[in-house]
């Protein structure tokens, strides 16, 4: 693996050679863990205020380590850095939808299922001008207001029960779509 840097994909993380084309490249950052070891027989022993050997009874004693973990990062920023490594990408803006955004899509999206780092799903990829209708807002012939987001590719992503629309202006929309789709 790439000295501390990992490329994350579907809860699993890659070396650069291994990544898939839109594996989320991650910083490792170094943190300091404690683990509990038995003397005796080396076993390790769950925290406790005064951890026992799960075998042998003995008292077991702290050891430090480092270990290396990846970064967190949000679903924007995730999505951000693994479409700049298949194509130009840049983030336009993000709309809300539910539970309480006023905003109805005007178009379909395909349907998608993808875990991102931060634990949030991207369940949806559209390629084209994102259009929204404004909910209970008029204009003044009596339609419905409807607006556009600069961009050309719109990824909803559903993060506890809020769902967002995430809006990138790239240089592929297509082969983007086909990669997430893979
Ligand atoms: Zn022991």
């Amino acid at each position: 693996m790439a000295e501390g840097v990992a490329y994350w994909w579907r809860g699993r993380l890659h070396s650069e050679r291994e990544a898939p084309p839109l594996a989320v490249p991650l910083r490792l950052v170094k943190i300091e863990a404690v683990e509990w070891l038995c003397p005796k027989c080396g076993a390790r022993a769950e925290w406790g205020p005064e951890p026992r050997c799960p075998r042998c009874g003995a008292r077991c004693e702290p050891r430090t380590l480092v270990e290396e973990v990846p970064e967190l990062v949000d679903a924007i920023e995730a999505l951000e850095r693994a479409f700049n490594r298949a194509c130009k990408a840049r983030v336009r803006g993000a709309v809300l939808l539910e539970p309480f955004g006023i905003f109805v899509p005007l178009f379909t999206w395909k349907l998608l299922d993808l875990e991102l780092p931060d634990g949030s799903r991207l369940v949806g990829v559209y390629a084209g001008k994102p259009r929204f209708l404004k909910r209970g807002f008029h204009d003044g012939n009596g339609s419905l207001t409807s607006f556009e987001l600069p961009g050309n590719l719109a990824v909803i992503v559903w993060s506890g029960g809020v769902v967002e629309c995430l809006v990138f202006e790239v240089e592929e929309p297509l082969k983007l779509v086909e990669l997430l789709s893979g």
